[in-house]
């Protein structure tokens, strides 16, 4: 569908990162996927093509700018590679490229950004617990303040990015029970009493790494606490917005994936003496599907134009995160039927995004907690 706040500027970089996925990502996507892993070059040439520039200054390797709309359309575009697990890959360090950039002291960023930024180190966000993810404002880590350091406790678990992450956003309580307990920190691999484990039996996102993260007496600088102390909820909740928004993106590339499949294969196919297309319960199907990914592209243009206008839409972003993989899930599913048997067959690239749903529907903030947020906002 066309985007009405489309520029050249814009179809070039999304042009950019399109012809990158289709020569260097998508004909590997699936034997990286069932290898477990991809070649870290892939972080660099993304970084080099400016992936991971947004909302970073130039001096530390970044755009120097912001656009909301090019954010989306490469985390759109990299989903269509046909693995999420590679998107997920790189995307450990874009949710953890903002409070670095922005709260970070500035021997940290000096020091690191640009290699992060330029993809030849990677970061990673860890919040989640294994005592439970929705809850943020419960975490149980502690940081406690010992003359000029802090000292970790506690575990963290499924952060993306754990196992091969050189440098860690890390919430953890400094003060009483509640969101107001809740500072962040700067972590490195390698620090004393930091080590991880990885989680590998995962229904999708095989080629993305994730770890439970141990923190056992482990001593930073105070000068690694991100933002004011006990400020950490308020930031961790800011820095959501932009990774709802790349899961709403990948969502819709996703889906267009699905839909493009679904035609290419219903065409090719023919049952009862003609091509599944010309049946009129496959057609409609693509109307549903074509629909669900209209709506959902269009609600995300116009939360990537208010972000643009200085607006942070969070009801919307909630809204828009459900609503994407909800009907992800639709889109998925009908592609799945439209493939028959044959869809049920791994190297089928719907097969992978029918395992893949879930992660979308619970990976930063799940559906309900979407809900509950949205209606929150509303003020009810
Ligand atoms: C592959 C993968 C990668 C991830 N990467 C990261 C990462 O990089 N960094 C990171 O910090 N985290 C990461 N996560 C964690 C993710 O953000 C959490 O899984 C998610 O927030 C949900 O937390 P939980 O799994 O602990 O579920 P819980 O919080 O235990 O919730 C369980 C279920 O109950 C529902 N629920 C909870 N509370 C309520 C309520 N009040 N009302 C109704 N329903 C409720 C939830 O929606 C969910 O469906 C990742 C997860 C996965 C699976």
């Amino acid at each position: 569908m066309q985007n009405p706040f489309e520029t050249e500027e814009r179809r070039a970089f999304r042009e950019t990162i399109r012809r990158y996925v289709e020569a260097e990502v998508k004909p590997h996507a699936d034997e990286w996927d069932e290898a477990g892993d991809f070649p870290w070059r892939v972080h660099e040439e993304l970084g080099a093509l400016g992936y991971f520039g947004f909302g970073i200054s130039d001096e530390y390797g970044g755009l120097g700018f912001d656009d909301a709309f090019m954010r989306a359309a490469a985390a759109e575009e990299l989903a269509r590679c046909g693995a999420t697990g590679i998107w997920a890959g790189v995307g450990g360090r874009s949710i953890s490229l903002g409070p670095l950039q922005s709260l970070a002291s500035e021997e940290i960023r000096s020091r690191l950004l640009e290699d992060i930024v330029l993809g030849r180190k990677g970061s990673a966000l860890a919040i989640t617990e294994p005592g439970g993810g929705s809850d943020v404002a419960n975490l149980q880590t502690t940081a406690t303040r010992d003359g000029d350091e802090y000292v970790l406790n506690g575990s963290k678990t499924f952060i993306t990015g754990g196992m091969k992450g050189d440098y860690f956003v890390v919430g953890a309580r400094t003060g009483d029970a509640g969101l107001l307990g809740i500072s962040l920190f700067f972590v490195e691999w390698g620090t004393p009493g930091f080590s991880r484990t990885s989680l590998d039996r995962k229904m999708g996102w095989w080629a993305s790494d994730q770890a439970t993260l141990y923190f056992d007496d482990c001593r930073v600088p105070a000068a690694n606490l991100m933002g004011a102390e006990n400020r950490g909820f308020v930031a961790i909740m800011e820095n959501f917005n932009f990774e709802r928004l790349s899961l709403v993106a990948g969502a819709v590339g996703m889906m267009k994936t699905c839909l493009e499949e679904s035609i290419a294969y219903a065409r090719d196919r023919h049952t009862f003496g003609k091509p599944l297309l010309e049946h009129q319960v496959i057609r409609h199907k693509i109307a549903d599907m074509s629909a669900r990914v209209d709506q959902v592209e269009s609600y995300m243009n116009m939360i990537c134009w208010q972000i643009n206008e200085g607006a942070m839409p969070v009801a919307e972003i909630c809204k828009a995160k459900f609503a994407a993989t909800r009907a992800l899930e639709f889109c998925a599913s009908e592609a799945m039927q439209i493939f028959g048997g044959a869809g049920y067959l791994r190297g089928n690239p719907v097969e992978r995004i029918y395992r893949e749903v879930k992660v979308f529907a619970i990976g930063g903030g799940s559906e309900e907690i979407m809900r509950d947020l949205a209606v929150r906002q509303m003020g009810l």
